[in-house]
């Protein structure tokens, strides 16, 4: 299946372009950077962008609008005199899709060019597990979504999705699901929905999502971490987002922190996530019912394997004692490890995200506690801790925005 619109986007032949060409192709992918930042423009103010001429630059325009990438708003605003015709991305059309894969549902969120969400739908049933079956039913459930609307599949223009563990955002590789064949994830998803789609790692799709927010635009030192059933980190620099050599970096959750007997889910002992994560937290509540510990979760739960983290968070919210102290005990081992990330880079502000920091001040207050024990003061008042307000979504729009990102700025 190829996409037949949307050619400006889908072109097959980039590399091999040269000459006027590929010049002209570098133009037009400029003329849609700057509409993206700037919501519309007139031709003078391309051309002083661009230093090119009025002639070359109502050409182009022409071509774009014809590829259904940029529309001619007309004349807009007031004034005296003549007033010049301005020109945006269309909005409505060039679509991304973001997926989140979660360990057992996903999110789809639909997003137009101008960052317009289209639809979302939350919690769709799902087992992330790495096997073909597991693969073939994320590709069914994108098909399936792709087909609610014929329009949703002319417009799709770019997939993102992401992924927990090592992703080489470069190749599409992800290390840790779908690594039995000998083509990336990203190549195999291309290959059977017929859509070109980066991979991500999930923490930094959140991050970015969460590093979008206008009161964040102005800020340059930001770190996100997300505590789920894993634990990652995703930082800014200087206003760049970070991603390392190959994109492994922010693997907060695998730093060695106890030293216990723990087997981590990367093979490892004693990283941070085998006493404080989602799965850690599930371990333990089993292990102290086991021990005669008493929760509210008995009575709901025959069999206790079936706790999941989020009916941990619950509980802890409708007040049981045992799943209070539990994140309690997490969110002060966190804030230990936390001043270590305070320490190396200064930052502005760190958002916490994730699920187990739904539960409110039974985290957030031993968090700040143990930040406040183990940090340097004068390190630490430089530093606001917040919980992240997006409380859902942010995953997979976070995989659009990269996506769109990704698209706009290569070539
Ligand atoms: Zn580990």
């Amino acid at each position: 299946m190829q996409i037949k619109n949307h050619v400006f986007f889908n072109q097959p032949s980039v590399n091999q372009m040269t000459g006027v060409v590929f010049k002209n192709y570098v133009l037009k992918k400029k003329i849609v950077q700057h509409m993206d930042k700037k919501n519309s423009l007139t031709i003078n103010e391309l051309c002083k962008k661009l230093n090119t001429s009025a002639p070359k630059i109502s050409t182009l325009l022409q071509e774009l609008i014809d590829d259904e990438v940029v529309e001619d708003l007309g004349k807009v605003g007031t004034g005296v005199g003549r007033r010049p015709n301005k020109y945006g991305l269309l909005g409505g059309s060039n679509f991304f899709l973001g997926v989140e894969l979660e360990n057992n549902s996903l999110d789809l969120c639909l997003m137009d060019i101008k960052e317009k969400v289209i639809a979302y739908e939350k919690n769709i049933k799902f087992d992330l597990e790495n096997n073909e079956q597991s693969l073939s039913r994320l590709c069914e459930i994108i098909l399936n979504f792709m087909e609610t609307n014929p329009l949703w599949k002319k417009n799709l223009i770019r997939i993102g999705l992401n992924v927990s563990g090592r992703v080489n955002r470069h190749t599409g590789h992800s290390h840790n699901y779908y690594n039995f064949h000998d083509k990336s994830l990203g190549e195999i998803i291309h290959e059977r929905v017929g859509v070109m789609t980066y991979v991500e790692n999930d923490t930094r799709a959140k991050a970015f999502c969460e590093f979008r927010r206008e009161d964040l635009k102005s800020r340059s030192n930001v770190i996100y971490i997300n505590v789920d059933y894993g634990v990652g980190l995703g930082a800014m620099v200087n206003g760049k987002l970070q991603y390392g050599k190959s994109g492994y970096s922010g693997e907060f959750g695998h730093i060695p922190f106890f030293e216990n007997e723990l087997i981590c889910r990367c093979g490892k002992k004693g990283c941070l996530e085998t006493e404080v994560s989602g799965r850690a937290l599930v371990n333990q509540i089993v292990d102290k019912l086991g021990q005669g510990s008493s929760s509210s979760l008995q009575k709901k739960f025959k069999d206790w394997n079936k706790i999941k983290m989020m009916d941990i968070v619950d509980a802890a919210k409708k007040d049981d004692m045992l799943a209070i102290e539990l994140i309690g005990s997490m969110a002060s081992k966190l804030g230990k490890g936390i001043t270590s990330v305070l320490h190396l880079y200064n930052p502005e502000l760190i958002v916490f995200g994730g699920a187990l920091t739904r539960s409110g001040d039974h985290f957030f207050l031993p968090l700040q506690m143990a930040i406040n024990k183990y940090s340097l003061s004068l390190v630490r008042n430089d530093t606001r801790i917040e919980i992240s307000k997006i409380t859902e979504g942010a995953g997979a729009m976070g995989a659009c925005f990269l996506a769109k990102n990704k698209l706009l700025t290569s070539f």
